[in-house]
């Protein structure tokens, strides 16, 4: 177990053996040892988590790593593995971090309710997967998603914001039970608000669509960019807001303050649906290059942030602070911030408040949707 940590710490901090042996003066050969199952001595131990700050009990504890082939990785450069890694590591985490407080407090999360959906053959079983989706998620069936990362949440998913880089992703996502569970997402931070919403649409087409893997001749990624499109923006807006319109630039961008959706991913919506021709596609896409809008667009959609994993925290440990919190869990301060969001405001909108079932108490019922 002690070895199966040690390992895990190394991935969150991004580290290799080498680098270890450098921050706490054990020997790499004895580092490597250890994690291949050999039991450490105390002090050996102690040096290891103080290098690291970790919490000596940290390494004591028992541990289950999801399993292999839930993630949706493809053929990577090596850093870019440690940065893959490193992500899934932080999703490890957040569920024992949701399990440890949620272990004897009798609250009750929200229920799963992903639908479990057969690798789409064509466009328009997308556009049905995402009209299931929808439904599961409790929004209407046609118009903008208000909150895409509350409707996640409050269908049972658990999003975590990423710390380092993910290259070529925004997100990732895992069913880290086969048979069932919870699917957890997690998101890179510091992304524009359209950005963000568009990633957690595609990583809950990845969750819905391709739970079981992904058949051979299917293009996974693109799979979840149509399905993200058409979670955003069913077909019938989409037919309404572009056919019979000149789809300018400028139209676009009125189109995403209206629906939360970058001007690119809406050009990629119109062509989708039909409503532009390729040459029309590649005339906007051109267009925006030229205005240097392609990693930075006009218009600012709103941030959304999580909001489950704080609320938690908050039921199971009521005037607790965060510092608190951390040691009667045993998790490092930062992790447990950088996991629940801790100290980020965010307003208190009754639509928009997650509600947790309390056994012992009779729960304050707010709206929720
Ligand atoms: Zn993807």
């Amino acid at each position: 177990m002690i070895g199966l940590r040690i390992r895990q710490v190394r991935d969150l901090l991004g580290w290799t053996q080498k680098k270890l042996e450098s921050e706490s003066g054990v020997d790499q050969g004895l580092l490597s040892r250890i994690e291949a199952g050999a039991e450490p001595k105390p002090e050996t131990l102690a040096a290891i988590a103080a290098a690291t700050g970790y919490p000596p009990s940290w390494f004591l504890r028992p541990m289950s790593e999801f399993p292999d082939g839930t993630v949706q990785f493809r053929k990577k450069a090596a850093a870019t593995q440690r940065a893959d890694r490193r992500a899934r590591r932080r999703l490890e985490v957040s569920v024992e971090l949701v399990d440890a407080a949620l272990g004897d407090t009798g609250l009750s999360i929200p229920q799963v309710r992903f639908p479990l959906l057969d690798p789409p053959q064509n466009l328009d079983d997308i556009e049905a997967a995402a009209q299931t989706m929808r439904d599961r998620l409790g929004l209407s069936a046609r118009g903008p998603v208000p909150h895409m990362m509350r409707a996640l949440e409050r269908a049972g998913a658990i999003v975590v914001p990423l710390d380092g880089d993910l290259e070529h992703h925004d997100g990732l996502s895992v069913w880290p039970d086969p048979d069932g569970g919870r699917p957890i997402i997690g998101f890179k931070s510091e992304m524009p608000g359209d950005r963000l919403r568009f990633t957690l649409a595609h990583e809950a087409g990845h969750l819905a669509m391709h739970r079981h893997g992904v058949p051979d001749g299917h293009d996974a990624e693109l799979e979840a960019n149509q399905f993200a499109g058409a979670l955003l923006m069913p077909r019938h807006d989409a037919i309404k807001a572009f056919e019979g319109h000149t789809v300018t630039l400028r139209y676009l961008a009125n189109l995403k303050a209206q629906w939360g959706i970058a001007i690119q991913a809406l050009i990629k919506r119109a062509a989708a649906i039909g409503a532009i021709d390729k040459e029309r596609e590649q005339l906007l896409f051109r267009q925006v290059g030229a205005r240097g809008w392609r990693k930075n667009e006009p218009v600012q959609v709103d941030q959304e942030e999580p909001a489950l994993i704080r609320r938690i925290l908050e039921r199971a440990y009521p005037d607790s602070r965060p510092n608190d919190i951390a040691q009667t869990l045993d998790f490092p301060l930062h992790l447990l911030v950088g996991i629940a969001g801790a100290g980020r405001q965010e307003s208190d909108d009754g639509a928009e408040v997650l509600t947790l079932d309390d056994a012992r108490r009779p729960a304050t019922r707010r709206a929720s949707g």
